[in-house]
């Protein structure tokens, strides 16, 4: 078992504020986005020994079969499979999706063929692996994620128009031509068709946009779609003229409260608004942008790579293994998510064994303790727990319950990457 120190990254839409009130630590100053704890070359972790500090990556393909064991080399490779993140959006992040495995193999091999560096603004792939991932709200969290039914959009669209109408302006012709699109029928052609003329841009999608930003701030419609209707118009305050204004509308609309999970396969679109919550992912940075940004957008790579099936907003609800734990398992191979609880003199709460794990302490005190080793644990603490660790166990310490977020490669992995 090792402790770690983690890299905070500081991107432009992070909060000054929600990691550091979250985990008692003092704020940079800076906007903190995203803590990383993992082993993704990106930001590895490092990991605290008695002799020094090494980065989780290098610590663990010096000596593999402890620190992963034989069933997650197996699956995986000699590498740690997923990423866990503590992300706290102060501001939008952009509108993104991320490519499946054999994409990801593909445009990775692509592009080092092509001599792209892997820093260059253009590059799409940082790494051959795909990205599922889940976000668990640990305050709530405002999200858009996945199409909603074309018709549902439609009538947003028709909804808009009529606004236009009621103060005597002209509709912009995007909006309708968007509107009949997405009323044409044939899911999910008439979705793609849709996001696509207004992902490919131009004069026309800029002044509708801009025209939309002009109406709403006279006052948001009231009726079923005011929600969609204010996020719009605070995305175009902070993207003026971003054709992501309006796919916004396209998609659904989610409002987490803290305990809720959401998880995103490969292709589905998605970006968080606001909130602080705990993300787990296949480990990788590949991520595709599609609008909310002044950042490159590969618009073709995009295209290829989203899924435009209307779906319904894919929650994930958490089970009860054990008496103190929460788990919450994402048809994925790569990581399962535990919320752990556990009170001084009871008898302590078991990580499984013969995989790997990541833990990170949001409250109380306490100590992990295997058969050979015994670490104390305060709020901020995080610890990976190796593979071969005996009966590595939590237990609580003073009144304060201990909670605990643990990562994990489930043991059930079958495929072979
Ligand atoms: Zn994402």
């Amino acid at each position: 078992m090792y402790k770690l120190k983690n890299t905070i990254r500081d991107y432009a839409w992070g909060s000054t504020t929600l990691i550091s009130d979250y985990l008692g630590t003092d704020p940079s100053g800076a906007p903190e986005a995203e803590m990383w704890l993992g082993a993704h070359a990106g930001s590895p972790s490092s990991a605290l020994r008695e002799h020094g500090a090494i980065p989780l990556d290098r610590l663990i393909s010096a000596d593999p079969d402890r620190l992963l064991g034989t069933r997650c080399r197996e699956a995986f490779g000699d590498r740690l499979p997923f990423l866990m993140k503590l992300l706290a959006a102060g501001s939008p992040l952009s509108l993104q999706v991320h490519p499946s495995n054999e994409q990801a193999a593909a445009g990775f091999v692509a592009e080092e063929a092509a001599g792209v560096p892997l820093e260059a603004a253009h590059r799409n792939y940082k790494d051959a692996h795909h990205k599922p991932e889940m976000i668990l709200a640990l305050t709530p969290i405002e999200a858009l994620c996945g199409f909603r039914p074309a018709a549902e959009a439609a009538s947003i669209f028709g909804h808009l128009a009529g606004a236009f109408r009621e103060v005597g302006t002209e509709v912009p012709p995007v909006l309708e031509q968007v509107r009949d699109m997405l009323d044409g029928g044939g899911e999910p052609a008439a979705v793609g068709a849709a996001f696509a003329l207004l992902i490919r841009g131009g004069i026309s999608v800029v002044d509708a946009v801009e025209s939309v930003a002009g109406i709403l701030r006279l006052g948001i419609p009231v009726g079923p779609f005011a929600k969609e209707l204010a996020t719009a118009l605070e995305l175009s305050e902070a993207y003026p003229g971003d054709p992501g204004v309006l796919i916004s509308l396209m998609l659904n609309r989610v409002s987490l409260t803290p305990g809720q999970a959401v998880f995103l396969p490969s292709g589905n679109i998605h970006a968080y608004l606001s909130g602080l919550g705990i993300e787990v992912m296949a480990s990788s940075d590949n991520v595709l942008r599609g609008g909310l940004t002044a950042k490159h957008i590969d618009t073709d790579e995009l295209l290829n790579t989203v899924d435009f099936s209307p779906l319904p907003v894919p929650l994930l609800e958490a089970f009860s293994p054990t008496a103190g734990v929460h788990l919450w398992q994402p048809p994925f191979d790569e990581f399962v998510l535990q919320r752990m609880e556990v009170v001084a003199g009871d008898d302590g709460l078991p990580l499984t064994g013969g995989t790997p794990s990541i833990l990170l302490v949001v409250s109380g005190s306490g100590r992990l303790s295997s058969t050979g080793q015994s670490l104390s644990l305060n709020r901020g603490d995080s610890v990976f727990v190796s593979a071969n660790e005996d009966l590595p166990t939590l237990h609580g310490i003073g009144s304060e319950p201990l909670v605990a977020f643990a990562a994990t490669v489930p043991l059930h992995v079958t495929a072979a990457r």
